[in-house]
């Protein structure tokens, strides 16, 4: 006889509280002693069970036995002069995604375009103008993490390292939310991860459930206890888990959306998907997407240089998102070793810029962040860079 189904395996860095419970049952625990286990890994950052010190003994040796630890070791660490830090990580099948820890700069520090036209990188994705931080935050550095999803990405966009590279495989739901507890331990002294924003490898979507467990992970008050609204996933369109993300989290998640035209000749031209899902029934997605009162979706629109920067572009951009509560990130276009494609020179992406702000959009010019430790998102992984460090996998 089969023996029963025992449904996905969920590894243990990805079990919820309640799944802790059952889980510390079955090895001769109390079911309350789940949830312990749960804030020692997510609220404290300890994978190792014989440290869990309010565990009975007998149960910190079974958990220490199933093991718990090294899903991502750090493969190499590079800090840009302005404290960006790009981290390549490791996962046990040898595997590479890069996840980035961007520290909120302060005033006087910003880059070379005048305040408040540019905003710092993926911070703007996900903090929005009523997220300034108290007075009394007192010597906190906000940082904000960019993680990746998938290794690789099968969606194909013609500007992007990952994109090129295509889909190696899904990353699974202990190996996102491992990122964090990864970059929690990299941060000076006086930083706390803040914002969460899913920018890295690959599409969250189409790792629907991995996707959203590591929010539910990211997000539960016993653990790491990120707000979801400080939580921000970034998709190239996938209309049917845009509506499902908006349902599954009654629009309390933060939803950035990659659309980088405002036609679909040339949306799908940059972006194939579009062919799947083209700008109409995308549009209608955004509209119908459950946003909280003076919440926005950011709109990103990286600019290629002859491809989507024109003039008549920003203002059919205009015209389409009338009538939507968006923000608008502009991102000049990272150059990639795969494509010949690059950013316009600053004059165009200044003019597209104030035709979006003349039209009355909030619209931002993304800074960027850690460039001379290389790369943007997506790109660090895709160097073919020699580990220069190598951690313990085990
Ligand atoms: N797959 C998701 C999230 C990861 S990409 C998405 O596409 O939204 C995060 C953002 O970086 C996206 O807006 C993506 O279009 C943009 N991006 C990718 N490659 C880039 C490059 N070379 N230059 C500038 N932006 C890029
Ligand atoms: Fe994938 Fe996003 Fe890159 Fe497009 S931009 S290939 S969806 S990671």
């Amino acid at each position: 006889m089969a023996p029963p189904s025992a449904g996905p395996t969920i590894f243990p860095l990805a079990r919820l509280p309640e799944e802790w419970a059952t889980e510390v049952v079955r090895l001769g625990g109390r079911a309350f002693h789940g949830k312990q286990v749960f804030k020692w890994i997510h609220a404290r950052g300890v994978a190792d069970a014989s440290k869990m010190t309010d565990l009975p003994a007998g149960l910190r040796d079974t958990l220490s036995a199933e093991g718990l630890e090294g899903v991502l070791g750090i493969v190499t660490e590079r800090r840009a002069a302005d404290q960006t830090r790009k981290l390549l990580v490791g996962m046990k099948d040898g595997a590479n995604v890069e996840t980035v820890l961007i520290p909120r700069v302060s005033g006087g520090r910003r880059g070379e375009l005048p305040s408040p036209l540019e905003e710092d990188a993926d911070v703007a994705a996900a903090v929005d103008d009523e997220d300034a931080p108290p007075e009394d935050e007192g010597a906190v550095v906000p940082v904000t993490q960019c993680i990746s999803t998938q290794v690789g990405c099968a969606m194909g966009c013609v500007f992007c390292a990952s994109g090129v590279a295509g889909l190696k495989r899904h990353m699974r739901a202990d190996e996102i939310v491992a990122q964090v507890l990864v970059g929690r331990t990299r941060l000076d002294a006086g930083e706390q991860i803040r914002n969460v924003v899913f920018m890295g490898m690959g599409e969250p979507l189409h790792n629907y459930d991995a996707t959203v467990r590591a929010l539910r992970l990211l997000t539960h008050p016993e653990g790491i206890g990120l707000s979801t609204r400080k939580v921000t996933v970034s998709t190239s369109g996938l209309v049917p888990e845009i509506a499902r993300l908006g349902a599954d989290f009654n629009g309390q998640i933060g939803l950035a959306i990659s659309l980088h035209a405002a036609d679909d000749e040339t949306r799908s031209r940059l972006m194939p998907i579009n062919k799947k899902y083209p700008l109409p029934v995308l549009m209608d997605a955004l509209r119908a997407y459950p946003l909280p009162r003076r919440r926005r979706i950011t709109i990103e629109y990286t600019l290629v240089a002859g491809k989507n920067d024109g003039p008549g572009e920003a203002k059919k951009l205009a015209k389409l998102l009338r009538g939507l509560s968006v923000k608008v990130n502009l991102i000049p276009m990272n150059p990639i070793e795969a494509s010949t494609l690059g950013p316009p020179d600053l004059g165009g992406v200044l003019a597209f810029q104030k035709i979006l702000v003349d039209a009355g959009y909030s619209c931002f010019i993304r800074r960027r962040r850690g460039d001379d430790v290389s790369a943007a998102c997506g790109q660090l992984a895709l160097l073919g860079a020699k580990p220069k460090v190598r951690v313990d996998r085990s």
